[in-house]
Order: structure tokens, then sequence, then C-alpha cells
């Protein structure tokens, strides 16, 4: 099943009299299951591409489909409903909330959906043992490494069981061995969960875990190539 559709989309920024053009017709079609890197210079338009797919933002021209449903020209409580159901987000900055723990982080948008207290905490269980950090589970973020508190935003964005993660340059404030485990954890639940992440990057460390690589530069998609499967999780 297609998750991600993107037919001849656009967006122009106008700022003033200064109009860019971030995106100028993108197609893009994602099924469920890949693990797809999106890369590109600075400015080539990953940002506001990943804005437009998680429903966080609204083309200008040309249609947008999420899991089945053409989310164009929704409105905002229509669009923030499509990102309560279907999608997961993974931020550079974590965007973990400071004063609650890990557990709390990871519940609150099973809390927002209205799980009961024993769904919630069998859920938040599994999550935590899927990141490798059962541990954890009473640490705030600011008592847990980077790459720990990026796999607590990771597990957050799967707790609904989304059909999409999106994650925006996810390793980039990480060192070496902290973006290889955050890596890791996405490769592994993408596989055991079957759930669809598309991330920009422009890590080549990180490039090498994709098994799809979709290119852009100056707002259009310019290579798209499937990954040999030999060099999956070098
Ligand atoms: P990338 O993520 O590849 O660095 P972006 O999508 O952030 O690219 O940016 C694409 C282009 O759109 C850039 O030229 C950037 O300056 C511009 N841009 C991005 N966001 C905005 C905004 N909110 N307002 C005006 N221009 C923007
Ligand atoms: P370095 O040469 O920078 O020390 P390593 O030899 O430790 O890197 O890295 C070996 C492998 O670990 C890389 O080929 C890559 O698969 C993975 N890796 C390293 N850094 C990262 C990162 N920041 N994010 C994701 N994966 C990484």
């Amino acid at each position: 099943m297609e998750v991600v559709k993107t037919e001849n989309v656009t967006r122009i920024y106008r700022v003033g009299d200064v109009e860019t053009n971030a995106l100028r017709g993108v197609n893009l079609s994602i099924q469920s299951g890949e693990f797809t890197a999106l890369i590109g210079p600075s400015g080539s338009g990953k940002t506001t591409l990943l804005q437009l797919i998680g429903c966080l933002d609204m083309p200008t021209s040309g249609r947008v489909t999420v899991n089945g449903k053409d989310v164009t020209n929704l409105n905002r409580n229509q669009r923030a409903d499509i990102r309560a159901e279907s999608i997961g987000f993974v931020f550079q900055f974590f965007a973990l909330i400071p004063t609650l723990t890990a557990y709390e982080n990871i519940e609150m948008p099973l809390l927002l959906a209205g799980k009961s207290s024993s769904e919630r905490a069998e859920r938040v269980k599994q999550l935590l043992e899927w990141i490798d950090l059962p541990d954890r589970a009473n640490y705030r973020p600011d008592q847990l490494s980077g790459g720990q508190q990026q796999r607590v935003a990771v597990a957050r964005a799967l707790a609904i069981n989304p059909a999409l993660i999106l994650a925006d340059e996810p390793t980039a404030n990480l060192d070496t061995p902290n973006g290889r485990q955050v890596m890791d954890v996405m490769t592994r639940l993408n596989k055991e969960t079957g759930v669809t992440f598309l991330f920009a990057t422009h890590d080549p460390r990180v490039i090498q875990y994709a098994r799809r690589v979709v290119t852009l530069q100056d707002g259009l998609i310019i290579k798209d190539e499937l990954v040999e499967k030999s060099a999956v999780g070098a």
C-alpha cells in the first residue's frame, strides 16, 4: 500500500517581496514498510517536503496523499487529526518535554489518544524494551545522553502505531556512537513493526542505513535509487 504520494507538489514561500520556490514539482511515492533517506544540499527543500507530507504545512499547488487520504486542502483541525492518527515525528533537537520522564514522554501521545491506563502501561513497557531503555523509564531528558533522548523520541513517535514516521536530521546533534544507536533502533523498528520511515539527512554514515535514497536539488527530485541489499546495515 502507498503511504505517501506527492503529485507535482510546489511550495512557494513569500517573505515581503521575496519569493522562494522551495519545491518546484515533486512527485514521490512511498510504499508501506520503506526505509528511505531524503538527501540533498542545505536549502534543497528537504524540510519543506517533510512538512508537507507531515501535514504541518500546505503545498502551493499539487496534491499530497498520506495513508490513502488526500490531505492537500484539509483545514488545520483536519490536518491535526491526520497527524494524530497516522504520523510520528522525530526532530533534530529531540523535542522531548523536559519536565517529564522517558516513560511519561512516550506515554503522552497515548494519553492524548484516550488509551486506558492498562493499555498505556503495556505499550510504554514494550516501547522501552524496543529502544533498549527499560532501566531508564524514570529518567528525565536531562539525565539521558543525546542518543538515549532520541531513542525516547523515536519510541514516542511510534507509540500510536503510525503508518509513517518522519525524521528531520535525526542524528545531526549526536556523536558517532549515539547516532549509530539511533539508526540501529530505527532500522530494527522498521523491520519488526513494518512502520515506514522517511528521514532527511546529509550525513553519509546515516545514508548508509537507507534502502532507498531520494535526492533533492533546488526543489526537484534529481535522483531516486534503491540501495543494493549487500550495503544494508553497513
Ligand atoms: P533543506 O531542508 O533542504 O535545507 P528547506 O526546505 O529548509 O531546505 O528550505 C528550502 C528553501 O526554502 C530555502 O531556500 C529556505 O531558505 C526556504 N525556506 C524554508 N522555510 C522557509 C520559510 N518558513 N519562509 C521562507 N523561506 C523558507
Ligand atoms: P568514524 O569513522 O566516524 O569513527 P565509525 O567507524 O565509528 O565512524 O562508524 C562505523 C559505522 O557506524 C558507519 O559506517 C555507520 O554505519 C555507523 N555510524 C557512524 N556514525 C553514525 C551516525 N552518526 N549515525 C548513524 N550511523 C553512524
